[in-house]
């Protein structure tokens, strides 16, 4: 993993955002809601904009940061984004409104795992991106990477979860499992011979696959 220092130049050479998201960084660290890491997004911004995304499928959308930076980035680029928790869908619905982005980005309240009928009504995307429950990942790509298109994308967040994903050393007790999935995941995602897959050691650790 890249160590805190050079994270932390990293983050500061990164342009301030806009109003607007300056005020949604400042709700997410005051009210401890884990939005993506600045430097990955800024990564994950580019390689989309790269690979002419213009359909995303989010899941974890918790108050709307992440997908109103990829709409804001990428003006062609509808995002459908799924979370399970009431206020912060709530949340992100304000703020969406707010950046006048009703028309390109479709917030489903829901759990992931349950609404995947509702989601098939979207079509087929370019991007999966997963970004919720850690433990849960293996589930989600089951779930919805059928519904991304060849070439398409799937990047998945927080896969070294502070780099503890790759400690030989002793798990504590309450992460384990969530750990081990993880691990499970990412072997899954190298050994998927219909995907090409690279793991970035920056933020939390990001994987990008793309399909074959
Ligand atoms: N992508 C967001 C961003 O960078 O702005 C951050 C998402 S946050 C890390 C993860 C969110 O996923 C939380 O708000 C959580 O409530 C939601 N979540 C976790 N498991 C979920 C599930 N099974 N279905 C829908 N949402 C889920």
């Amino acid at each position: 993993m890249v160590s805190e220092e050079v994270s932390g130049y990293l983050s500061s050479l990164i342009k301030p955002r806009n109003s607007l998201l300056t005020e949604m960084e400042q709700y997410a660290e005051e009210h401890e809601v884990p939005i993506m890491d600045i430097v990955s997004i800024e990564a994950m911004l580019q390689i989309l904009s790269f690979a002419g995304t213009s359909k995303v499928l989010e899941i974890g959308t918790a108050i709307g940061y992440s997908a109103m930076r990829v709409a804001q980035r990428l003006p062609q680029c509808h995002i459908v984004s799924i979370e399970r928790d009431e206020e912060r869908y709530l949340i992100a619905k304000e703020f969406i409104k707010r950046a006048n982005l009703e028309s390109r980005v479709t917030l489903i309240f829901g759990d992931a795992l349950e609404v995947a009928s509702e989601i098939k009504q979207f079509g087929t995307f370019d991007c999966l991106f997963i970004d919720a429950a850690k433990g849960q990942y293996k589930r989600f790509f089951e779930q919805y990477s059928p519904l991304v298109k060849q070439n398409g994308l799937i990047v998945s967040d927080n896969v070294l979860f502070k780099g503890i994903v790759a400690n030989e050393g002793k798990i504590a007790k309450g992460i384990r499992t969530m750990v081990t999935n993880l691990r499970i995941y990412n072997e899954m995602l190298m050994a998927n011979e219909q995907y090409e897959t690279t793991f970035y050691p920056i933020g939390d650790g990001m994987a990008i696959s793309k399909k074959k």
